[in-house]
């Protein structure tokens, strides 16, 4: 009986949300093998073994992991999988691919995007963009579940894990890797940010100008509504809500956001919400900590020389 996680990393190090997954796997007080995978591993699988109650840390190396796919990672998942009787990733854009595919072909249902976990095989999650919150019960006999990285803590430092390594099946070659355009900014990644400023669709091509010094100032990463993105003025990656990233930081702004239920999906975990907007009725008021009516465009040069003052 232990347990094994699919660990994320981008060749340097761990992603945040391994470590919030590794957190959420105590409930169970099983060993636990963290699954490391890629070609430069090195880096992140020391990090591994550093975490506090992980017993090994499996290294699959592969060139054909230089850029990992659902496929591939599979093909290694299920080449392992049958030792253990708990599977867990975070329900990541990766993990929500992974486990279902790794599920089907165990024939096994999976659990997603757990906010809590009550072992052996109890969870709450999410329904109807978070207006539900069900308590389930899984009676399948491995149990393979995503969770919510936001809805658990980040696992300590001070372990000493074994490092194994493991043999990678070849690939299936059904995909390949082409290329990627990733956007590089030295602004704290808006899952893991402690303070997150996000603007709706009313900041139009004014959205960078408007909110990017703000974020330098409060060193917060910047999010967007779908609408915004939706209309061109913020990048994919920058949505927040239900279909984009849900956060969890300890302050978030949201400056010209209506409060549309897919947008609070993702943010109401926030624990201090601040809201602009100059619609005294907007339904995001109902769930902000501190409201100001008022026009994000006098607004927000207000705040940013309040700011430059400090
Ligand atoms: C299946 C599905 C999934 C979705 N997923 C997501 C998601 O993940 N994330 C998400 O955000 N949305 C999502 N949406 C879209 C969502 O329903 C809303 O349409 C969207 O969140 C609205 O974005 P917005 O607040 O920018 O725009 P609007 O709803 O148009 O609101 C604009 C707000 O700005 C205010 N405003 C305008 N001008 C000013 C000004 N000068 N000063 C101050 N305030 C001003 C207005 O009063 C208004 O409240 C989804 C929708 C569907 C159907």
């Amino acid at each position: 009986m232990s347990i094994l996680i699919f660990a994320e990393q981008d060749g340097k190090a761990l992603r945040p949300s391994t470590l919030h997954t590794v957190a959420a796997a105590a409930a169970w007080n099983l060993p636990i093998d963290l699954l490391v995978y890629g070609n430069n591993v090195e880096p992140a699988a020391t990090e591994a073994a550093q975490i506090a109650g992980v017993r090994r840390v499996l290294v699959a190396k592969a060139e054909h992991l230089q850029h990992p796919l659902v496929e591939d990672v599979l093909d290694l998942g299920l080449s392992i999988a049958g030792e253990y009787s708990v599977i867990l990733a975070a329900h990541s854009v990766f993990g929500k691919s992974l486990i279902p595919s790794l599920a089907a072909r165990l024939d096994i249902a999976p659990i997603t995007d757990v906010v809590e976990i009550q072992a052996p095989a109890t969870y709450v999650r999410p329904s109807f963009a978070g207006n539900i919150m069900s308590t389930i019960q899984n009676n399948e006999q491995v149990q393979i579940v995503t969770v919510r990285a936001t809805a658990f803590r980040a696992a300590e430092r001070g372990g000493n894990a074994e490092l194994v390594s493991v043999t990678v099946p070849a690939s299936r070659g059904i995909s390949s890797w082409v290329s990627e355009a990733l956007n590089h900014s030295d602004r704290p990644e808006l899952n893991s940010a402690r303070i997150v400023i996000a603007g709706g669709r009313s900041l139009g091509e004014q959205f960078d100008e408007l909110l990017n010094p703000i974020a330098e100032h409060l060193e917060a990463a910047v999010g967007a509504t779908r609408a915004c993105v939706d209309a061109g003025f913020a990048a994919n990656d920058m949505q927040v809500g239900q279909t984009g990233t849900i956060i969890a930081p300890e302050l978030y702004i949201a400056v010209g956001i209506s409060g549309a239920m897919q947008h609070l999906a993702g943010i109401k975990d926030s624990k201090i919400i601040v809201a602009i907007n100059h619609d005294p009725d907007a339904p995001i008021f109902k769930h902000a900590d501190y409201g100001l009516v008022a026009d994000l465009f006098t607004a927000l040069p207000a705040l940013n020389s309040a700011l430059q003052q400090r």
